[in-house]
């Protein structure tokens, strides 16, 4: 069958092929030990299900309003004001199909042909995609571990053109685990509103920061009515397969996506939306247990990982993910990634999966028990070693 044109030569990330190789090696009854996905390893509480499962016996079972019900999109501006000090209403919330999905519809109704938006590498791999399977030009900024992995001002002004129209931020960052300080964030935001651009803040990890506070965007100075929040509970509320996430922006943009919904999805699944209005308005001390346990799990990895010849791990601060860097190794982010994968057994994402900027690091998700993750810290210190007696005096 003939394919459009726009989407030739796409071919799966690096990230997704590291994905397909855990599943034919699960298949051939040989699974890695999987440190590469980002997904939390506990199932969604059994509250959560109970209130869907009840919803659905109570007869919720016919197509939700276009935007979400408004329970739920109540209960997320609840949410993001106790937490976050965000004040939004009803009307600018969207409900989607996960994070994933408000980021899509996002460039769908913001990008004109040839828009370019500004992405800070190392970056979540398929925002590039999504830029461009929208008719915009992703202009990646290479950052530095050292500032966080965000720009300067000047690197900011100097990779801007009049064509720039947007800025992508994800803090704390996937694959980074960097949260952006305060300071940092309000020098976006004098840039962003200095050319007038969007700023799409993707803060689906806002509640795993274990080494300084979360900055909401939005809520600072100005900043709301150019910005979209991105988020959901995948990751907070362990829901990812309910794919259920959210959005809130400027009334108007709101009003778009109810449009656009009515020729693409006519909304979003009523139980998952039932699911996670309940979780929204009842598991605080649950998502902050869980932080807990995935603070604990990371400072642990990251003992370990500094203890190898060739690996440098700097502090975690939030997400669930580490970025160490393997250039002490000699071997480039795909070379160890897929080595530690056939040799030892240990899935891991290569760097380079997130942009160049990306080159010798690897990402380890700590969404694992801590069993199976200093398991795999023994394999991946045994390959190291290996590595490391093979090197050339
Ligand atoms: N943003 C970031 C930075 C992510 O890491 C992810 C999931 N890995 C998402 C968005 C999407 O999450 P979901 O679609 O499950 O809500």
């Amino acid at each position: 069958m003939e394919l459009a044109k726009r989407y030739g030569g796409q071919t799966p990330s690096g990230m997704v092929r590291i994905f397909q190789a855990i599943e034919e090696m699960t298949s051939a009854g040989n699974p890695p030990l999987n440190l590469s996905i980002g997904e939390p390893d506990f199932v969604t509480e059994p509250d959560i299900v109970d209130a869907a499962a009840g919803a659905a016996k109570e007869g919720f079972t016919h197509y939700p309003p276009l935007p979400g019900f408004p329970d739920l999109r109540e209960a997320v501006c609840a949410y993001w004001e106790r937490h976050h000090g965000l004040k939004a209403r009803p009307e600018e919330v969207y409900i989607s199909v996960g994070g994933l999905h408000a980021a899509w519809l996002v460039f769908q109704a913001l990008l004109n042909p040839g828009d370019e938006v500004l992405v800070f590498e190392p970056y979540f791999t398929p925002y590039a995609d999504q830029i461009r399977g929208n008719g915009g030009v992703p202009v990646p900024i290479r950052t530095r571990e050292e500032n966080a992995f965000a720009p300067t001002p000047d690197e900011l002004r100097a990779a801007a053109t009049p064509r720039t129209r947007g800025i992508l931020l994800n803090s704390p960052g996937n694959p980074s685990g960097r949260v952006l300080p305060r300071r940092q964030m309000e020098e976006i935001a004098a840039f962003a509103e200095e050319r007038d651009l969007f700023v799409l803040s993707d803060e689906i990890y806002e509640s795993m920061v274990f080494n300084g506070c979360h900055t909401c965007f939005a809520a600072l100075p100005g900043m709301k009515e150019r910005t979209v929040l991105i988020s959901g509970v995948s990751k907070s509320h362990c829901m990812t397969g309910w794919r259920l996430g959210y959005l809130i922006a400027p009334a108007n943009l709101i009003q778009l996506l109810c449009v656009n919904s009515t020729f693409q999805t006519y909304g979003v699944n009523t139980l998952a939306q039932k699911g996670a209005c309940y979780a929204l308005n009842t598991q605080d001390a649950k998502v902050q247990e869980r932080s807990a346990v995935f603070a604990a799990r990371m400072k642990a990895v990251r003992e370990r990982l500094d203890t190898m010849t060739g690996v440098e791990c700097h502090p975690a601060e939030g997400a669930f993910y580490l970025f160490p860097s393997i250039r002490g190794t000699g071997l480039s982010s795909e070379e160890f990634a897929w080595r530690l994968l056939r040799e030892a057994g240990v899935a891991v994402v290569p760097g380079n999966a997130f942009g160049s900027t990306g080159e010798g690091y690897i990402r380890i998700a700590c969404t694992q028990s801590q069993e199976t993750l200093m398991a795999a810290m023994d394999k991946m210190e045994s390959f190291t070693r290996s590595l490391a007696q093979n090197m050339p005096a």
